[in-house]
């Protein structure tokens, strides 16, 4: 936390807003139209049932399908089965590791060739690094299927100075504990359709029609943030720009330490993309060498997970249909993500950095 959200808990508290409507709501739903330049978002319980509402809104139902970047978190694809709709996985391309644009047409072609219902695309900035959006959106257009932008690890990237979850029809945000800022739990949805956005937020408060009763003639669900998570959610705002960064220069200490490994490649921005740095990721030149990393410095009670396992991949979608090559897999077999938290300090990212050059140095130094 910083030092701005206590603050606005008061405020919530003194005034008794503690439930999902109040003055703290208003105001971070404004707060993030501002920043992403959307111009309608509701602040929600989770990114996940953000991407959920959408699929709603855009009546995507059983028989349909829903084109998904496999290489993601699984609360990307999650929601495309509960309609009841069939999630198709993509792979991704090197650079910015998201979904590849050449396999993305070839898979409408095909698709469409066997009367497949394509209701939508959710590609995701993944680690923050923005995917190849003109690219994406050109392809999107020119099938006529609307963009659910995951931008959950995104908050604060940026695609030519735009940034990054205002680019889709809808744009989804997330504030889980693990992301840039955190209401401790929550979501947000954002489109420049006023319509969508309130038809979301009556959704998220159990689809309650204008009665003195409790009238219902549709299927609602209890999706809408708390007024205290909004509060933090204030407060979080006002650090997301310091956040972002100390996020990048934690990257360029890592990559400037690191990066004379020739083993040890950083993915670059490429030309116009501005990452958040999220998470700093590595990719090694193979599992083993991957694994000597992890195995280090779990042996130092340093936690670094491997990226994302890719959707395709997963036991539950074994059965869903994929097309690209390798490209995630091989992210996937040989790639970390190193400590990233902003309140790392210089002495912990030395520990890491000499962990990491002893396990080089043991095989001998290449580069
Ligand atoms: C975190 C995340 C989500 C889901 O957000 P929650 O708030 O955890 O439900 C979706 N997509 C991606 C890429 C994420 O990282």
């Amino acid at each position: 936390m910083g030092s701005e959200e206590l603050k606005h808990i008061h405020e919530a508290f003194d005034t008794n807003w503690i439930s999902t409507v109040g003055p703290q709501i208003n105001a971070f739903e404004n707060s993030l139209s501002e920043y992403t330049g959307k111009a309608h978002t509701a602040v929600l319980s989770s990114g996940t049932s953000a991407i959920h509402l959408a699929l709603q809104l855009l009546n995507v139902k059983a028989g349909d399908s829903v084109i998904c970047q496999s290489f993601t978190f699984a609360g990307s694809a999650f929601p495309v089965t509960y309609q009841g709709a069939k999630p198709i996985f993509i792979d991704s391309e090197t650079d910015t590791w998201n979904m590849d644009p050449d396999v993305l047409e070839d898979s409408i072609l095909k698709l469409k060739a066997q009367s497949s219902k394509l209701k939508a695309i959710i590609p995701v900035h993944l680690y923050g690094m923005p995917y190849r959006i003109n690219e994406i959106h050109d392809i999107a257009l020119r099938y006529g299927i609307p963009v659910i932008e995951d931008a959950a690890e995104a908050l604060g990237s940026k695609y030519h100075d735009q940034p990054c979850g205002s680019f889709g029809d809808f744009g989804v945000l997330s504030f889980n504990g693990n992301k840039i800022i955190t209401t401790s739990g929550g979501g947000a949805l954002l489109s420049d359709n006023k319509v969508y956005i309130e038809r979301a937020k009556y959704l998220a408060t159990q689809a309650r029609d204008d009665s003195p009763h409790y009238e219902h003639s549709q299927i609602g669900y209890n999706y809408r943030m708390g007024n205290i998570n909004a509060a933090i959610g204030l407060g979080q705002m006002e650090v997301l720009d310091e956040r972002v960064q100390r996020k990048r220069e934690i990257f360029k200490i890592y990559k400037s330490e690191l990066a004379s490994f020739e083993d040890i490649k950083f993915p670059e921005e490429p030309e116009g993309h501005f990452s958040n740095r999220w998470l700093t990721t590595i990719v090694t030149k193979s599992f083993e060498q991957r694994e000597s990393i992890r195995l280090a410095l779990e042996k130092e009670n340093i936690e670094a997970r491997p990226l994302w396992k890719p959707m395709h991949l997963q036991p539950v979608f074994k059965d869903a249909d994929y097309f690209g090559g390798n490209v995630a897999e091989g992210l996937f077999n040989r790639g970390l993500c190193l400590p990233s938290g902003t309140a790392i300090t210089e002495q912990d990212l030395g520990r890491i950095i000499e962990i990491i050059k002893k396990v080089f140095n043991r095989r001998g130094r290449k580069g």
